[in-house]
């Protein structure tokens, strides 16, 4: 890698330029209503490119992060990160939990049900078609987004929290203030 391969963090959600498959709508649109096709776009040449490429690579990295907004249904104090897979039927919100270790143990119940985190690349492991589209609302729901939001806001709900990582990354440490030291020697005489 060097210095010139840098890109910069995208600040917008990524509108199809050349697809007359997909006309006016956008990535983030299909990544959580269309998932096998986003996923598609991924595996298959196409002619948008090297930068829908880098896009899809951007959302799946940050979607790693994504800004999950709805509480753990067993503490009510966490954050979901989980959803429980068992044999695809029972596939809900109501099955899912928080990272605490005893939630987990709740929620699986001895069962051995597989707990899938809720990170936009596993949409990938639901891989029947009812299961993908059962998931894909479930995340909606995470997120708190509704069905009339546009892809400027699930962008955001997608990648907020980790431009937010990466802005905070990138700011050099060494620029902070030390504002403590003052109030110090303004007591001694
Ligand atoms: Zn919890």
């Amino acid at each position: 890698m060097t210095e010139k391969s840098f890109n910069p963090i995208p600040s917008e959600p990524y509108f199809f330029k050349n697809s007359k498959r997909y006309p006016g709508q956008s990535l983030e649109y299909l990544a959580l209503n269309n998932s096998s096709a986003f996923f598609t776009l991924k595996d298959r040449p196409h002619k948008e490119g090297d930068s829908m490429l880098k896009h899809i690579d951007f959302l799946l990295t940050a979607g790693d992060y994504m800004d999950i907004k709805h509480m753990c249904p067993i503490c009510n104090q966490k954050p979901v990160k989980f959803l429980l897979f068992r044999n695809s039927c029972f596939l809900t919100l109501n099955l899912s939990c928080c990272n605490d270790p005893s939630c987990k143990e709740i929620i699986q119940n001895g069962s051995g049900d597989r707990l899938i985190a809720v990170k936009l690349r596993n949409l990938r492991q639901f891989v029947k078609k009812s299961n993908k589209k059962k998931a894909e609302s479930i995340y909606r729901q995470l997120l708190f987004l509704r069905p009339s939001d546009g892809s400027y806001r699930v962008f955001e709900a997608i990648t907020s929290k980790y431009r937010k990582k990466m802005e905070e990354t990138n700011k050099s440490p060494k620029i902070k203030p030390k504002k403590s030291n003052n109030k110090k020697q303004l007591r001694c005489f």
